[in-house]
């Protein structure tokens, strides 16, 4: 908790440092019309409100921060498809588990504001936990199938956060559309279901995921992986692009791709499966015999680390690959 304290002071010291003292910002130069840094809900809605008014539309790209390139496709995408880009930094804590790394979610919002910045967001939206969640918070979204499935498995409490925090910010922020990214498959079709069963009057659009050179998906969690973890963690891609080669040649059991995947990540040292699941790409229903496109996604623990990935697998003549 004490932690969590000092970290949200760092938060309001870079946010008053990006806001009122430009210069001493790294990348930020004194003078330039720069990132506006807003981090009251009332701030943010007032000024949504206004550009609104002034017949402009907003994009808007969510994030836990500690932006890496993924996340900065996802500001491309939504800067090529409205007036204003609205991005968010915000660790929510509804969605981590009692066991989960809440805590040492890794933060470094200077860089952050920086690379913002750099990418183009207009507004980066940096609320505090006590001002979305105040004391006697007891307002949820739940939904009944799809976090049934997959992460939602392993991790009891986490759509339910998830869609309570994009729901609150879909209200705060305004937005037109919103960008989310493919890597978190599920997460997406949650909003997308979300969004449609409430009426939220805002486009969802996906994007696809970004890798490192080894086909690694960039994820802030990366960095708790030491360097032995780091190679180990390489099978997770090796594993679903072997898949989408199988598929794509014919192969049309399910189970004996899961099979094959099961032994490449048990001879990875310091690995632990959570699931590898080939699935309906609307349902996320277990699929048995590949006849359509699946998506086959899968979590593996890699020396502690819990780390996600998906593709979609195309039987011949079904479309891509
Ligand atoms: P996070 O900060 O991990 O909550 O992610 C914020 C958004 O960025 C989510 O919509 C993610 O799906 C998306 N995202 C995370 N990693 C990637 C990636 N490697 N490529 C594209 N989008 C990503």
């Amino acid at each position: 908790m004490k932690s969590e304290r000092l970290r949200n002071l760092l938060f309001m010291i870079c946010r008053y440092f990006a806001n009122t003292q430009k210069k001493f910002m790294p990348g930020i130069k004194h003078g330039e019309t720069a990132i506006e840094i807003l981090g009251t809900i009332a701030e943010m809605q007032r000024r949504a409100t206004d550009i609104r008014k002034e017949g402009k539309t907003i994009a808007f790209v969510p994030t836990m921060g500690y932006l890496h390139e993924g996340h900065l496709s996802l500001v491309k995408r939504g800067k090529e498809a409205a007036d204003i880009l609205v991005a968010s930094i915000f660790v929510n804590p509804e969605q981590f588990g009692p066991d989960e790394d809440l805590s040492r979610y890794p933060r470094d919002p200077e860089n952050d504001i920086r690379l913002a910045e750099t990418a183009g967001v207009d507004i980066l939206f940096m609320p505090e936990a006590p001002d979305l969640y105040p004391e006697g918070y007891e307002t949820y979204v739940v939904q009944t199938d799809l976090p049934e499935h997959l992460c939602g498995l392993s991790r009891p409490v986490f759509f339910r956060g998830v869609m309570t925090i994009v729901a609150k910010l879909f209200n705060i922020v305004k937005p037109h559309l919103a960008i989310f990214g493919e890597k978190d498959y599920q997460q997406l079709a949650v909003i997308r279901k979300m969004t449609r069963d409430l009426n939220f009057d805002t486009e969802i659009i996906g994007g696809p995921t970004l890798r490192e050179s080894d086909g690694l998906a960039m994820s802030s969690r990366n960095k708790y992986l030491s360097e032995d973890d780091r190679k180990s963690a390489r099978v997770l891609y090796r594993c679903l692009s072997e898949a989408g080669r199988r598929v794509a040649e014919g192969e049309t059991i399910a189970g004996r791709i899961i099979a094959e995947s099961e032994t490449a990540i048990r001879a990875e040292p310091d690995t632990e499966i959570d699931y590898i699941k080939i699935c309906h790409p609307g349902t996320l229903n277990d699929v048995a015999v590949i006849d359509q496109p699946v998506v086959m996604a899968l979590a593996v623990k890699v020396g502690g680390t819990r780390l996600i990935d998906n593709l979609v697998l195309f039987p011949p003549g079904t479309g891509e690959k």
